[in-house]
């Protein structure tokens, strides 16, 4: 049998399989291939990972062996040795998966140093103190991550150690006390590890390999997977990347950066980034010191400036999209140390994609799968209203943008815990650390006082589209006591702060916030996806307001107009509760008649707002007793109205018991009886036992409507016809609407549609009122109305009976929040509060069905119901108003089956815009290829399945 070969050295490595060598590994053997100056080193393939997981937990035969070999041929390269007391060959040693999971994994440096390396490295260098500051970091490092030993037990000994040697900060540390540092590093390490630190390189080496893999499925690593949807089948396993160390703390010629080859926050086409002289990778992210812009450089080292321009540009033009990588200077050396697809803000994809295309980079359709449809949201979110006036208070480095409003919480546990219960929380920290993430998830924003732009803060919360201001300096962060001081501000625990992650602005309470506008940039893009996408996109709006903003955003039409939002506006409530109560049809009438000419208008204004456009309106669907008030309202209400008047009937008998037995209380008897005249006027009118009266009578009347099961109750259509009245009144105010709005010239296309229908005659009876009442208003105003006349399909036996209903509605949308309760037998209310988060986490689904399309099961009806309806009626439109027809998977599914048009709230138009375009450029993809990689958008097989 021929033995895999798990490792590969960069130069040799096939750097466009990113599955086998993991994103890292292919952007080192990609650009050492490219001539790039990448120190030498190799990669350990991801295959090896999950062998070592296959073989529980052991890593694979033949891999050191392997490793080995590749580690002498490195010796060789850079004419050093593992080990070697003269010119000692140290190595990083990096996590890196198929999908770039940024800090989620381990990684550990310099290893390789052990006593005798530690001489050699001050030989080599001249500078003893670096040497042994390397050395402190990697014991520190390798125990934490290899060794597992808490570090607190390192944070002890350093902070003593300053202590005693009267140091402000580490770089204040000299020889000595890091060499007694080490030591005691050594020994705490010892009493926690039965072998102790081991100082066999190759020892060191193996340990690392191990953790490195195990981080693999280390708790951080697993959530972020979870979050970002990565599946075995775009990750699996992560490789190992062991590169040659070069320095960037070898003094003032030396130094570290990050860069991106545009700017992440604006997609500025300008070098980006950050760096820190005389300084290791490691201070740079982890937000330590903070850094110094890119443009410094120019000034301080122009050869390496204009070295990483070229840099700049070979990656962009090989890559095809912007790039975010790290630099060392070692002595005025450029080293390159690792290349990856920038994460970007949603505004600087967007103009990006937009610019690139324009340059000639990449193509309208790989601009459009750059996108995240998700993250489109942000660009959409809202701002801070310069009308507000509000000075901050204080800022820091806008790190990733959007306005965010929240409690301050200086605990990441704690926030998550406050995010899950449903508060806005605004996580507040000095930095930031890998760790944290689970808090991030659940915070609406994120404050760090320290650390630049790719601090791990930033790049976590722009990946999660979170708004993050870092850096924010003045800020004094005291965690214990749950304090954050500025000047003379103070913001405690769970006190209001606004950030704005687009301006760093930090203000203390809550800010008015006001709509995104669209920028040129996205005018344009959404401008592309309309000419390459098919399925169409309507808005969901009950108000002439949200029709505007659906219009504004986009939207073809109005899919969804939910009537009951209508009747929920507070001068109506009363005319419905009147028609509620009413004891008979005449009586109902008279409300009805009332609540006519406000529907009217209410249609008049939206049918205006979408002129030239279809508007779909729904008649009314919930349940009656839903606009009454709650059962236990009314009986609280009522006890306490009894109760006031006992409490009167107490007092009037209060003055005569006073006066009679106790003098000294005579001086409260007048106020008492003052107050009691007051009321006798109340008691005397009877106000209160009208109003109890009342009470009690819609009390009856929520008792005699309640129903054990609304949801599968007295609704939609089912209300329709046992009042008639009520749809009667709307169809009238529609068609009235449209006639009268005809008559004014302006062009309308109203679609009357049915709820909760699930049987042909329900809709029969409904349409033959319909056609009356268009014969009545076609008469009075001598004209002609159109308008279609379709169905809601949110019940599974009205999908069986598509082909009959097709025989009267010419449309179906299908209203995938009531067909996926119907089809799970779910009740979408109290699901996901109880078992669906469970059900997801243990993978009995893997979504949750009222968020993303059930495409096997709720999927596999709407297909059916469209190819029975359609084989009696081939023109029949057929769209889908339900939640699912705003989120991008489902979009792709509805684009795929083959529906005319989606429909969503008018927020999430754009974001369909765009996913319907994707969807249309992943099928026709799909039809003349079958190569399918998701990583390559050169092959137009779909946006990255998460932030790549
Ligand atoms: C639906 O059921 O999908 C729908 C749009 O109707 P509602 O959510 O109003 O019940
Ligand atoms: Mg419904």
């Amino acid at each position: 049998m021929i033995r895999r070969k798990y490792v590969f050295t960069f130069d040799k490595a096939d750097s466009k399989d990113k599955k086998l060598l993991g994103g890292k590994g292919a952007g080192l053997a990609g650009m050492t291939q490219m001539g790039l100056p990448v120190p030498p080193g190799f990669i350990i393939s991801t295959e090896a990972c999950l062998s070592y997981y296959e073989r529980g937990k052991r890593l694979p035969d033949g891999l050191m062996a392997e490793v080995e070999e590749n580690l002498k041929a490195l010796e060789s390269k850079t004419k050093s040795g593992f080990g070697n007391p003269i010119n000692p060959l140290l190595v990083s040693v990096r996590s890196g998966s198929a999908v770039s999971m940024p800090g989620m994994m381990d990684t550990i440096l310099n290893l390789g140093l052990n006593e005798d390396a530690l001489r050699g490295l001050a030989e080599k260098t001249g500078d003893e103190r670096f040497a042994h500051d390397t050395y402190r970091r990697f014991i520190q490092l390798f125990g934490k991550v290899a060794l597992g030993v808490d570090e607190h037990y390192f944070d002890v000994i350093l902070n003593e150690m300053k202590r005693k040697y009267g140091a402000g900060s580490d770089t204040d540390l000299d020889v000595k006390a890091l060499a007694e540092i080490c030591q005691e590093f050594k020994k705490i390490i010892r009493k926690e590890v039965q072998d102790g630190f081991p100082e066999d390189p190759k020892k060191q080496l193996g340990l690392a390999i191990e953790a490195v893999f195990k981080s693999w499925m280390g708790k951080r690593a697993i959530d972020y997977r979870k979050r970002f949807r990565i599946t075995p089948d775009i990750a699996n396993g992560t490789a190992v990347n062991v590169c040659s160390m070069v320095f960037g703390n070898m003094g003032m010629g030396s130094a570290t950066g990050v860069a991106f080859t545009r700017d992440p926050s604006t997609g500025e086409n300008a070098l980006y980034g950050e760096y820190l002289t005389n300084a290791q990778g490691e201070d740079v992210v982890a937000g330590i010191r903070t850094p110094k812009p890119i443009q410094e450089l120019r000034d301080e080292m122009p050869v390496m400036y204009d070295e990483l321009e070229g840099v700049r540009h070979l990656l962009e033009t090989h890559y095809r999209e912007v790039q975010d990588f790290e630099f060392t200077v070692e002595k005025g050396k450029l080293y390159i140390l690792q290349t990856r697809n920038g994460k970007m803000t949603t505004l600087a994809t967007v103009r990006t994609s937009r610019e690139m295309v324009e340059e000639g980079l990449i193509s309208k359709q790989q601009a459009m799968l750059r996108v995240d449809t998700e993250e489109l949201d942000q660009l959409l979110h809202r701002r801070i209203d310069p009308k507000a006036g509000i000075k901050p208070k204080t800022h820091g480095i806008p790190a990733s943008p959007g306005a965010a409003i929240g409690r301050a919480i200086f605990d990441v546990d704690e926030a998550e815990r406050r995010g899950r219960l449903g508060e806005n929380v605004i996580l507040v920290r000095e930095e930031t650390r890998p760790e944290d993430a689970h808090g991030f998830f659940q915070a609406k924003g994120i404050l760090t006082s320290r650390g630049g732009k790719t601090s791990h803060a930033a790049v976590v919360a722009r990946a999660m589209g979170k708004a993050c201001v870092v850096g924010c300096e003045e800020l004094f962060i005291d965690t214990k006591k749950k304090l954050a001081t500025f000047g003379s501000e103070r913001i405690v625990e769970g006190a209001f702060i606004t950030i704005d992650g687009s301006t760093g602005n930090v203000y203390l309470g809550e800010i008015p916030t006001i709509d995104a506008e669209f920028d040129e940039n996205l005018e344009t893009l959404m401008k592309w996806a309309d000419d390459l996408r098919i399925l169409g996109v309507r808005g969901n709006a009950d108000t002439p307001e949200d029709a505007i903003r659906a219009r504004k955003f986009g939207a073809e039409g109005i899919g969804l107009c939910r009537t009951e939002r209508m009747f929920n506006a507070p001068d109506r409530l009363p005319i419905v509760i009147e028609m509620i109560l009413a004891g008979d049809p005449e009586a109902r009438m008279k409300a009805v008649e009332k609540l006519f000419p406000m529907q009217k208008t209410d249609f008049k204004g939206i049918l205006k707002a979408m002129a030239g456009l279809p508007v779909t309106i729904r008649l009314l669907d919930p349940p009656l007793h839903e606009f009454l008030p709650s059962i236990e309202q009314l009986t609280w209400d009522i006890e306490r109205l009894k109760e006031f008047n006992r409490i009167i009937e107490a007092m009037e008998a209060i003055p005569e018991s006073m006066k009679t037995h106790d003098h000294s209380l005579r001086r409260y008897v007048s106020p008492i009886e003052h107050v009691l005249e007051e009321l006798t006027e109340v008691k005397s009118k009877r106000l209160f036992e009208e109003l109890i009266a009342k009470k009690e009578e819609v009390l009856q009347r929520v008792r005699d409507l309640s129903e054990i099961n609304p949801m599968l109750g007295h609704r939609g259509v089912r209300l329709g016809i046992t009042y008639p009245e009520i749809y009667e009144m709307q169809m009238r105010a529609i068609l009235e609407a449209a006639a009268e709005l005809k008559e004014e010239g302006v062009e309308v296309f109203p679609e009357i549609m049915v709820p909760q229908v699930c049987t042909a005659q329900e809709l029969k009876w409904v349409y033959s009122r319909l056609t009356d009442i268009k014969a009545e208003v076609e008469e009075a105003h001598k004209i002609e109305i159109q308008f279609k006349f379709g169905t809601m399909i949110e019940v599974v036996r009205a999908c069986m009976r598509a082909g009959r209903l097709a025989e009267i509605a010419e449309f179906f949308s299908f209203g995938t929040n009531d067909l996926t309760q119907a089809t799970f037998s779910f009740s979408r209310e109290d699901a996901e509060s109880k078992f669906l988060p469970l059900y997801n986490e243990r993978n009995i689904l893997q979504d949750n069905p009222f968020e993303i399309l059930d495409v096997k099961g709720v999927g596999r009806l709407m297909m059916i119901t469209m190819e029975w309806g359609k084989r009696t009626r081939p023109d029949l439109k057929v769209g889908i108003c339900g939640e699912h027809g705003g989120q991008p998977r489902s979009i792709e599914f509805c684009h795929n089956i083959g529906l005319d048009y989606v429909s969503c709230s008018s927020y999430r138009v754009p974001i369909a815009r765009v996913a319907a375009a994707q969807a249309h450029i992943k099928e026709e993809a799909r039809k003349s290829s079958d190569r399918f990689d998701p990583f390559d958008i050169s092959t137009y097989t779909g946006p990255s399945p998460s932030p790549v």
